[in-house]
């Protein structure tokens, strides 16, 4: 009980434990996918700009050498288009509002903020400013305006580079994130295979120890009453109870190979003198020593002696003649003789003798066993009547 108390606390906390440990596990897996996200979400805004970036510049140029006014001002509006995209792009980056921007993302955004918040962002906002001038201003193909030769300066120079710059930082930023987080999703399988390795060596194993021993104990304590069930506890012999199932079994088997079965019914002579003369403990020692020598005197392992009741015993035969039935009982009541255990008080012979009656019968379906044993004790009456130490058949 206590054990088996100890062992379901320890399974609760194993259970927790690894309960936790998955729970932990399904946020670093979800958090490892949200980083991934969120990092190619940042790197491709950021790529667009420089994407964005060099398209002002293309566009620019374009609308400096224009001369169609249909054409220019669809140029001009392009243009305005991009860089007013760019413009909003920074903006997001800056504030941090992209979409799905989750904690990872936050965070990464920050760091860009941070990273764009000084020449990047002014950089960009002067380009802009240049981009939006030729977009508005006057075209004028003769002279190259200044704010032409700045874009085209820095679309192939430091504004550039830098936007390329933001994007590896993002890539670097994310990758090093997804690292942690593949660490940590390490240490928690690492940390559930040690609680499962725990859980067998302090829970299943006690477990199974304490089933098993539990098995034998029930299994001595069954054999033990098994035996207690079948046998006699004052001489040790098969009881009535196991007498009366073992007569039954062997009728029927009788009943279907056509053969004989003897039965032998034993009582000891004026036993009641006996324990008058030499009390009760001695009665029971003579009772053992007398189905000692019964037990003995059977020879075949189909053969049963039993305690019947108080001072009298049967011994069933089956597949045995009268004749060889009454061998037996003649050897039974000699051995018993043979004891020499004193009896002064017996009318019959100074030792303790028994008397026997002997029947025998081919079993079949219109008798009941019962009449074999009937048989047997008129003849054991008979036995007693006509002197006592002696053996009758059955008429
Ligand atoms: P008979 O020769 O006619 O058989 O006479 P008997 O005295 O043997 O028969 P009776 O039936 O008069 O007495 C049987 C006695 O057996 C009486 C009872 O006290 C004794 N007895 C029965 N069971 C036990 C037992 O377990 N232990 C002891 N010590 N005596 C027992
Ligand atoms: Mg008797
Ligand atoms: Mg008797």
């Amino acid at each position: 009980m206590i054990l088996s108390n100890r062992l379901t606390f320890r399974y609760m906390v194993a259970l927790t434990i690894i309960a936790a440990l998955l729970t932990g596990g399904y946020v670093v897996v979800h958090d490892l996918i949200k980083t991934q996200e969120n990092g190619a979400a940042l790197i491709n805004i950021s790529g667009r700009q420089r994407m964005l970036a060099q398209r002002t510049a293309l566009l620019s140029l374009k609308l400096a050498q224009a001369d169609d006014p249909v054409e220019v001002a669809a140029l001009r509006r392009e243009l305005l288009d991009t860089v007013n995209l760019i413009e909003q792009n920074q903006q997001s980056l800056a504030q941090g509002d992209i979409s799905a921007l989750s904690r990872q993302a936050q965070m990464l955004g920050d760091q860009y903020r941070q990273d764009c918040s000084g020449a990047l962002n002014e950089d960009l906002a002067s380009y802009i400013a240049a981009a939006r001038k030729l977009a508005d201003g006057p075209v004028s193909p003769e002279a190259t305006p200044p704010e032409l030769a700045y874009v085209l300066r820095a679309v192939s120079g430091s504004l550039v580079a830098d936007l390329d710059a933001e994007v590896d930082r993002y890539q670097r930023e994310s990758e090093q994130k997804i690292a942690e987080l593949k660490r940590l999703e390490t240490i928690i399988f690492t940390l559930a295979l040690i609680v499962l390795a725990l859980e067998a060596v302090f829970i299943f194993r006690p477990a199974v120890q304490a089933f098993e021993t539990e098995h034998t104990t029930l299994q001595g304590l069954n054999d033990e009453l098994r035996r207690l069930s079948t046998f006699d506890g004052l001489t040790g012999i098969a009881n009535r109870r196991f007498f009366d199932m073992r007569l039954s079994q062997v009728w029927g088997q009788g009943e279907k190979e056509g053969q004989p079965v003897s039965l032998i019914m034993i009582d000891i002579d004026h036993f009641k003198a006996y324990n008058d003369t030499y009390g009760h403990l001695a009665g029971d020692d003579c009772l053992k020593q007398v189905a000692i020598t019964l037990q003995a005197g059977v020879m075949r392992t189909a053969d049963c002696a039993a305690r019947y009741g108080g001072e009298e015993f049967a011994v069933l035969l089956p597949d045995t003649t009268l004749a060889g039935a009454l061998m037996v009982a003649e050897r039974l009541r000699a051995a018993v003789a043979a004891l020499g255990l004193e009896h002064t008080g017996s009318l019959t012979a100074g030792v303790v003798t028994v008397s026997l009656g002997v029947a025998c019968a081919i079993p079949d379906k219109s008798r009941r066993p019962d009449t074999l044993v009937e048989a047997a004790d008129k003849a054991l009456y008979e036995a007693k009547r006509t002197g006592r130490n002696r053996v009758i058949a059955a008429a």
